[in-house]
């Protein structure tokens, strides 16, 4: 299955991710693309794949994304490669802005969307202020942008409220275990138990008593 999670930056998108990732098996991280410089607490390739923004749009021109989008001035995208990749093997979480979730969205309606909305204005900024990893200027656009993103949470399938994280974490990870229980999600390991109810006779399955 693809998780998406959206909501505005400095809401604890990643911090979320972490903490489901650590908590629940079989998740693996879609690693995106941008055009954006490194911050100093980030590893390329872990974080992100850092290109220049020819390569980006050379990437894009091929059709390797399955999503992208200009966010707070740089570029973002999702690899169709990664996302087949990581896929194969799990569950596949993606961290990316409003107008990609709506994109995968159009392209991958079974995809689960959740939208992770701070508690408060005030405190989305206080957030974006204290990581200290972008400038004033940034930090006034990525506000701007919030205004916008937040009025998009009801297109999502879930909220996520971040005030407090041990909540809003366990919040994210039931909405992963519970579209885990889904049918057709469970279909190949519902077949296998409904194999054994068509093979009577076989240990712990025969419903008569030894004599
Ligand atoms: P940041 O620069 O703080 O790491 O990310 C800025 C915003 O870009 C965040 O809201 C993040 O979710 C979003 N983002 C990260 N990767 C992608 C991506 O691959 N596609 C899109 N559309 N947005 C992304």
């Amino acid at each position: 299955m693809i998780f998406v999670v959206t909501g505005p930056s400095g809401g604890g998108k990643s911090t979320l991710i972490r903490r489901v990732r650590d908590s629940l098996p079989g998740l693996a991280f879609s690693v995106s693309y941008t055009t954006r410089a490194a911050r100093p607490s980030e590893t390329p390739g872990l974080d992100y794949h850092f290109v220049t923004l020819r390569t980006f749009e050379r990437m894009a021109g091929a059709g390797k994304f399955v999503e992208w989008a200009e966010v707070h001035g740089h570029l973002y995208g999702t690899s169709k490669a990664e996302l087949e990749r990581k896929g194969a093997r799990g569950d596949v979480i993606l961290d990316i802005d409003v107008q990609g979730a709506r994109q995968v969205r159009a392209l991958l309606p079974g995809a689960v969307q959740v939208f992770v909305m701070p508690p408060r204005y005030g405190e989305l900024r206080r957030r974006l202020m204290a990581r200290g990893e972008d400038d004033a200027a940034a930090v006034e656009r990525r506000l701007r942008d919030a205004r916008e993103e937040t009025a998009a949470f009801a297109e999502f399938d879930y909220v996520v409220v971040n005030g407090d994280l041990d909540r809003a974490a366990g919040e994210l990870g039931a909405v992963i275990t519970a579209s885990r229980c889904r049918p057709r999600v469970r279909a190949g390991e519902i077949a296998r138990i409904l194999a054994s109810f068509r093979r009577p006779g076989r240990a712990g399955t025969s419903r008569r008593s030894r004599p």
